[in-house]
């Protein structure tokens, strides 16, 4: 009895928590009789940083910001949220690496995501299951990692090579969550060969928009799943996601061509592309693409590749052709004599049906985690605006927008600064289950333009990007941006297409009240 006595006042002292000597104004007041009242901050720091960005370009000032310390936390939040008679806004922040506030939530929460792993406890960590077959390429199902939402990819890689083990789809940059790509879909070289991010996760945990904690999986509450991956956190938050794992290689031939001729480039990069599976002994196991222009970087933010001797000679073919295309793959190999790598004489081999300028070859022979890890962490400085613009653009049309975009627009306004990434992925690599949205033909390119301007310069880039955009839609390209912005409820029906309805349907099932990630702009946007 006594033991159900302390436990019940326990209980009783937490859900009633400590008085708050202030309390946001916006908030409704009986918020406070939760225990998580007094994890909710309204100071200036935390607001600060709940209302900023990568980008640079969108401020939204929440009511406060929640310093989770459980999952309850925040299931409690949403709950309260929901039926409350004015129910508020609320938005998982990861590491607020979006571009145009879609982590924001204003005068609601923003959940940081961060003091989980600030305060070492998470939802879930990060947890190993090595599987039974340590063989590589096996498809063994009892290797995977639980991953809570807040971590990043790059911790996700540091404890899966401790078992010999890794993921196979990345991001270029892994100082990213794993919720936040998720909710994307998490792009990159591997995504031809093994799809996003989100075609490799088997199962996940997520807060719905109810406040409801769910396991879902494609055999378990199927509609969830699909619905959060690639879904632009509007269903609710992912507390953990399980992860494919395979073989982790040990090294890496990493490569990058050049090409004057966009007819070479891209031919040579869907013919890669096309050699995908396990079977084709040559295939790559990472492809991308990078234009180099006169007012660009010519590694950008990732580590340097071009030896510096080289420099001279490579700018000097850049001044002659305006744009000069780069073609980047890379071939994993596992440095190991029981394994049979004969990397050298496949990479041998396929340079031969490569049709790069004769010379402009450059390689070089890395770890795997320096490879992956080539974008080293950077924070960008208060004055720099990252005026983004990704897209997927139909094969069937490329060569138009190169000579539409890339030679009639970019390069004549020679205003484009920081990496423009360029490469093609494979359709049937994607799950339209999900809610991501791509392009309707088998091979599409992403399109990245990863501006980096100063705070004068990027409205010019920004319109810039509207005469893309506006080009291809007189043209009739049928792209679709990646990492979408929109205002109008119309342009959201566009960019969903034929998914609109059942995006629609999913919202008013699990986030009925339309309480998720307002910062989206789809529900909310008036
Ligand atoms: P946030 O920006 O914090 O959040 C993004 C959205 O997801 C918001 O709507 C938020 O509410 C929601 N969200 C966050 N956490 C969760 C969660 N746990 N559950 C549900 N919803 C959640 N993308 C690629 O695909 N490939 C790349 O190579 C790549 N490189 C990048 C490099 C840099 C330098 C930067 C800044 C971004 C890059 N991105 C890339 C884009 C990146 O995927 C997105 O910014 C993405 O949103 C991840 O950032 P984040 O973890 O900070 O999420």
């Amino acid at each position: 009895f006594i033991v159900v006595f302390v436990i019940c006042v326990s209980h009783l002292k937490s859900a009633i928590g400590k008085p708050r000597s202030s309390w946001p104004s916006l908030l409704p007041p009986n918020l406070q009789t939760l225990d998580l009242a007094n994890r909710l901050r309204d100071d200036p720091a935390a607001i600060n940083i709940a209302s900023s960005d990568q980008g640079n370009i969108v401020k939204e000032i929440p009511a406060a910001v929640l310093y989770p310390s459980s999952i309850d936390d925040i299931a409690s939040l949403i709950k309260f949220a929901h039926f409350n008679s004015a129910p508020f806004h609320i938005a998982a922040r990861g590491q607020g690496h979006s571009v145009r506030g879609q982590a924001m939530a204003r005068n609601g929460v923003v959940v940081d995501m961060t003091s989980f792993r600030n305060q070492k406890i998470g939802f879930h960590g990060i947890k190993v299951s090595a599987g039974n077959h340590p063989s590589i390429g096996t498809d063994d199902t009892t290797r995977y990692v639980d991953v809570g939402g807040e971590q990043l990819w790059i911790d996700v890689l540091n404890a899966t090579l401790e078992h010999g083990l890794a993921p196979v789809s990345w991001t270029d940059y892994l100082y990213l969550t794993v919720g936040g790509t998720l909710s994307n879909a998490g792009i990159s070289g591997q995504t031809f060969r093994h799809g996003p991010q989100i075609s490799n996760v088997y199962e996940m945990d997520v807060i719905t928009g109810k406040g409801d904690v769910v396991t879902c999986s494609p055999e378990n509450n199927k509609e969830l799943f699909y619905a959060v991956l690639g879904g632009l956190g509007q269903f609710g938050i992912v507390a953990r996601a399980r992860i494919i794992l395979d073989s982790a290689p040990k090294r890496v031939k990493w490569v990058r061509m050049l090409y004057d001729d966009f007819s070479a480039f891209s031919g040579d990069q869907e013919h890669l592309i096309s050699l995908n599976g396990r079977e084709h002994k040559n295939a790559v196991d990472y492809l991308e693409g990078l234009l180099l222009m006169n007012h660009g970087p010519l590694d950008g933010w990732r580590s340097s590749f071009f030896p510096l001797a080289d420099h001279s000679r490579i700018t000097s073919l850049i001044t002659k052709h305006g744009i000069i295309y780069s073609l980047e793959m890379a071939k994993y190999y596992y440095d190991d004599p029981t394994i049979d790598d004969s990397v050298d004489e496949e990479l041998k081999v396929l340079f031969e049906t490569l049709s790069f300028i004769p010379g402009y070859a450059f390689e070089k022979d890395v770890s795997f985690v320096d490879f992956l890890s080539r974008a080293a962490s950077r924070e960008p400085t208060s004055t720099e605006v990252h005026p983004w613009l990704n897209l997927f653009v139909p094969k069937s049309r490329i060569s138009e927008f190169n000579s539409g975009v890339l030679k009639n627009i970019v390069l004549k306004r020679n205003i484009t600064t920081g990496l423009v990434l360029f490469y093609p992925m494979n359709k049937s690599k994607w799950d339209d289950r999900m809610s991501a949205v791509t392009p309707d033909e088998d091979v599409f390119y992403t399109v990245g333009f990863l501006h980096i301007s100063g705070v004068d310069e990027w409205e010019a880039i920004d319109v810039q990007n509207q005469d893309i955009l506006q080009y291809c839609y007189n043209a009739g390209i049928d792209i679709k941006e990646y990492l979408p912005s929109y205002k109008r409820e119309k342009e959201w029906e566009n960019h969903f297409g034929m998914k609109w309805e059942t995006f629609q349907e999913r919202k008013a099932r699990f986030d009925p009240e339309m309480i998720m990630s307002p910062g989206q702009r789809i529900f909310n946007n008036n």
